[in-house]
């Protein structure tokens, strides 16, 4: 990774009617970077990557990629950029490799399609109709027609929604793999799990904004509770009466289901398992775990990014 800026993205605004599905989004993703747009559904990041590989125009704002305007270089920021976009959709009676000559026919150069067709992983696949591959050997696939013409900037859209967990790590591989031969590489996932491994930096969007960018370790960071104690409780009781517990900075409780968010495990645990045995509750399941980016995500939003 180096400090050259490849995408420079400014106030990017995009309304649909009275909906604004992106309002002022900004940052900048430098080369041989993986930048995560992470979000519930509907929080814009589809929107947002349509507007950086010039399929909507923004309504305010601009962004910049590999030195041209998204709004005035189309043509020029086409060459640089490759995309493999949720609804990509292929012509299914054609074999792998007949697709991949053809979309390599549309520009000047091309990589080498062989090579190409192995670092997807479908070299058993190449003479088979798109029709018969599954589902994590299409978005390979669609991976592949995104790199034909060897660009520097790759945007994924949500490129492993409905793959089998499998599938998805093999598809995380690729990624890494890009990475490694220099690419710039901007997907989108609502998969916190995904977000962790891959991106160097994530951009957590909401309701059209960007409300958190940095590493995902810093993310996790900066949240005042390190850890969390869940369990469940036959009859919980409210939330205040665990906020008074010491060592306790935010509790969640869902019927039976109880998180306490805290700084300092031990304490925390202390003051549970003392009010346990003066109240006679009966606590099941008890497990801690350190805090993830979905606890960043809760945190910010108030909502988990499942039920988003
Ligand atoms: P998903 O994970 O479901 O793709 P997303 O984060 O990519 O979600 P967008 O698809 O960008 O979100 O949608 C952002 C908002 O804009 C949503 O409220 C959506 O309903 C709305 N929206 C998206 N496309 C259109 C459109 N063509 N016309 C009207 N509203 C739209």
């Amino acid at each position: 990774m180096t400090n050259e800026v490849m995408v420079d993205v400014q106030n990017l605004v995009k309304r649909y009617g009275s909906i604004t599905a992106v309002n002022g989004v900004a940052f900048q993703v430098n080369k041989g970077e993986i930048f995560g747009l992470l979000g519930p559904n509907g929080a814009g990041k589809t929107t947002t990557i349509e507007m950086l590989v010039c399929l909507r125009k923004p309504d305010e704002g601009t962004a910049v990629l590999a030195g041209f305007d998204v709004r005035k270089q189309v043509n020029k920021v086409k060459e640089v950029i490759g995309v493999q976009l949720q609804s990509t959709s292929l012509f299914e009676l054609l074999k792998v490799d007949e697709i991949l000559h053809l979309y390599a026919s549309f520009y000047p150069t091309h990589v080498n399609i062989n090579e190409l067709i192995e670092d997807m992983l479908l070299t058993e696949k190449r003479k088979d109709r798109i029709k018969g591959l599954s589902g994590g050997q299409k978005q390979r696939l669609a991976i592949a027609l995104a790199l034909i013409h060897d660009p520097d900037i790759v945007f994924l859209d949500e490129p492993t929604t409905g793959l089998d967990p499998q599938a998805r790590r093999t598809l995380w591989d690729i990624v890494l793999h890009l990475k490694e031969r220099g690419k710039t590489v901007i997907l989108s996932t609502h998969y916190m799990d995904e977000a962790h491994v891959l991106c160097d930096r994530i951009g957590i969007m909401d309701q059209g904004e960007l409300i958190a960018l940095d590493t995902p370790t810093n993310l996790v960071k900066k949240l005042q509770s390190s850890s969390t104690v869940e369990f469940h409780l036959s009859n919980p009781p409210e939330e205040e009466w665990f906020m008074s517990m010491e060592g306790v900075d935010e509790v969640s409780i869902k019927d039976t289901f109880v998180q306490l968010y805290t700084d300092d495990l031990q304490v925390a645990l202390t003051s549970l398992i003392q009010a346990s045995e003066q109240h006679q509750f009966k606590i099941k399941d008890l497990q801690t775990r350190l805090a993830t980016l979905e606890d960043v995500f809760i945190h910010m939003t108030g909502r988990s990014i499942r039920e988003s």
